[in-house]
C-alpha cells in the first residue's frame, strides 16, 4: 500500500518532534507500506524567515522571497531523513524540484502544473522512504517557487493524487477537524468524517487546519484525506465524498479575520457600474468575496465588498481613477472586520439555519454588516472585536442545546 503522510511545522518543531515523526513513518514502513512523507518548515521558521527578509528589504521581490522561504522545508527534510537513517531505515530526502514539482511562475502563490514522478518512483522501487519538501516547486525558468502559506497540504494531496496513494494523512497539532477551532472553543467536538464540499468551504472560510487548495485538489482527484495528530495515536477525521455521513445539520463554525471591507459611497445609479468596478478589481487579480449594493436613492447608490485584508489598498488603488471620473462621494476600506461562518450540507434541506444564527448574534448584541449564503454555508461580516464572542455564541447555539431547530 502506498501512503502519503504530511507533517506540519509543529510536528517537526525540534529534535524530539522529528524523532517522533520518524517513529510514525517507520512504523507504517515496517508494516510493508511504501511511504512518501511531505514536511513543512520547523515551527515558526517560515514566519522567522519573512521577518529576516523585512529587516533587509521590506519590498523584496517575490522571486527572492521564494528562494528564502523554500529554505525552511529544506532544513526539515534533511533532519527528518537523518533521524530515519539513524533508526536504521533506508531514506532519501528530495527538494520540490527533485521530486518533480513543476509549477507556474506566480512566485509566492504558484500553482502546480504537473509532477514528474520518475525520481520518486525510482526511490520507492529502491525501497526508500521518500521525504519531500512541501510548499515548493520549480518553474519553467528553473527558478524556485512556493505555493502560498499552508501550501504543504497541497503538495501532499497532489503527490497522493499522481501516485495513486491509498490515503493522504495530514498530521498536525490537533487530532482532527472540529466543530470549531478547538484552541478557541473549549467544547468543540471532533468530527469522524466531513465531505470535500464542507471541508472546502470551511478551509476557505478561515479554518486553517487544511489549506483550501489541497481540499479542492483532493475532491477533484478523489484523494481520501485523514487529518490527525502526530502527538496522540488516535483516529482522526476523514475528508471524503459523502457516504454514510453523520446526520449533522451543521458541521463547523469558522472565523476569518483576514478581511478588508471596501466601501464606495454615492456612485451614479446607472447600468454598467458594477461591471466597471469589478472588472477593474479582477484585472488587478483581486478576489472579491461578499458584495452588497444599496438601493439607489437620488440617482446614486453605495457598493460595499470584501477582499483579503492585504488587498484593501490595492482594491482602492485599482478603482481610484474610475471613482474620480464618475464622481463618487467616497471610497475607503477598513480591516476592522471579521467573517463568521457556519458550514454543513445538512442546512441544504433545513430552513431556519440562517435565521437561528442571526438570532443568537442579535441576542448577543453583535451587529451584522453583510451576509452571504450558499447551499451549505452562511457567512456574516461583523466588527473584528466581536469575532471570538460571535463564534462562541454561534457554536453554542448549534452544538450545545443540540439542534434546537
Ligand atoms: P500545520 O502547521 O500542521 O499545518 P496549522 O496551524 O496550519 O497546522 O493548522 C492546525 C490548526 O488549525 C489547529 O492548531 C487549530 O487551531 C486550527 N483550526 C481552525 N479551525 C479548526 C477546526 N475547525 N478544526 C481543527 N482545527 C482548526
Ligand atoms: N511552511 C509553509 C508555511 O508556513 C508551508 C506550510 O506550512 O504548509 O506556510
Ligand atoms: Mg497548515
Amino acid at each position: 500500500m502506498l501512503i502519503v503522510q504530511k507533517f506540519g511545522g509543529s510536528s517537526v518543531a525540534n529534535a524530539e518532534c522529528v524523532f517522533n515523526v520518524a517513529e510514525i513513518v517507520t512504523e507504517k514502513y515496517k508494516e510493508g507500506n511504501k511511504i512518501i512523507v511531505v514536511v513543512s518548515a520547523q515551527g515558526d521558521t517560515t514566519d522567522d524567515l519573512i521577518e529576516k527578509a523585512r529587516e533587509i528589504n521590506p519590498h523584496a521581490s517575490r522571486r527572492e522571497m521564494d528562494m528564502l522561504l523554500s529554505a525552511g522545508e529544506q532544513i526539515s527534510i534533511a533532519l527528518l531523513a537523518m533521524a530515519i537513517e539513524k533508526m536504521g531505515f533506508p531514506v532519501v530526502s528530495l527538494l520540490g524540484w527533485q521530486a518533480g514539482f513543476n509549477t507556474n511562475s506566480t512566485y509566492s502563490s504558484a500553482r502546480i502544473k504537473r509532477i514528474q514522478t520518475e525520481r520518486i518512483k525510482a526511490e520507492l522501487d529502491k525501497n526508500n522512504i521518500v521525504v519531500v519538501a512541501g510548499f515548493q516547486g520549480v518553474n519553467r525558468f528553473g527558478d524556485i517557487t512556493t505555493l502560498g502559506r499552508g501550501g504543504s497540504d497541497t503538495s501532499a494531496v497532489a503527490l497522493a493524487a499522481v501516485m495513486n496513494a491509498e490515503i493522504c494523512q495530514i498530521y498536525t497539532d490537533v487530532d482532527g477537524v472540529y466543530t470549531a477551532d478547538p484552541r478557541k472553543i473549549k467544547n468543540a467536538a471532533k468530527l469522524d468524517e466531513i465531505t470535500y464540499d464542507e471541508m472546502l468551504e470551511l478551509a476557505t472560510l478561515g479554518a486553517q487546519v487544511l489549506n483550501n487548495r489541497s481540499v479542492e485538489m483532493a475532491k477533484k482527484y478523489n484523494v481520501e484525506i485523514e487529518v490527525l495528530s502526530s502527538k496522540s495515536r488516535v483516529p482522526g477525521t476523514k475528508v471524503k465524498e459523502a457516504a454514510k455521513m453523520e446526520k449533522m445539520l451543521i458541521k463547523s463554525a469558522a472565523k476569518d479575520t483576514n478581511v478588508a471591507r471596501v466601501m464606495i459611497v454615492g456612485i451614479p445609479d446607472v447600468p454598467g457600474v458594477a461591471f466597471q468596478i469589478f472588472s477593474r478589481i479582477a484585472k488587478a487579480h483581486i478576489n472579491v468575496d461578499i458584495i452588497l449594493q444599496s438601493v439607489g436613492r437620488d440617482k446614486t447608490k453605495d457598493i460595499t465588498f470584501t477582499v483579503a485584508a492585504d488587498k484593501g489598498n490595492a482594491a482602492v488603488a485599482a478603482l481610484k481613477e474610475y471613482i474620480d471620473m464618475v464622481g463618487a462621494k467616497e471610497i475607503s476600506f477598513d480591516t476592522d472586520v471579521a467573517k463568521i461562518s457556519i458550514v454543513g450540507a445538512g442546512m441544504e434541506t433545513h430552513e431556519g439555519v440562517a435565521s437561528r444564527m442571526f438570532e443568537v448574534l442579535g441576542d448577543a448584541g453583535i451587529n451584522i454588516q453583510m451576509i452571504s449564503t450558499s447551499e451549505i454555508k452562511v457567512s456574516v461580516l461583523i466588527e473584528a472585536k466581536d469575532a471570538d464572542r460571535a463564534v462562541s455564541v454561534v457554536h453554542a447555539a448549534f452544538f450545545d442545546d443540540s439542534l434546537a431547530l
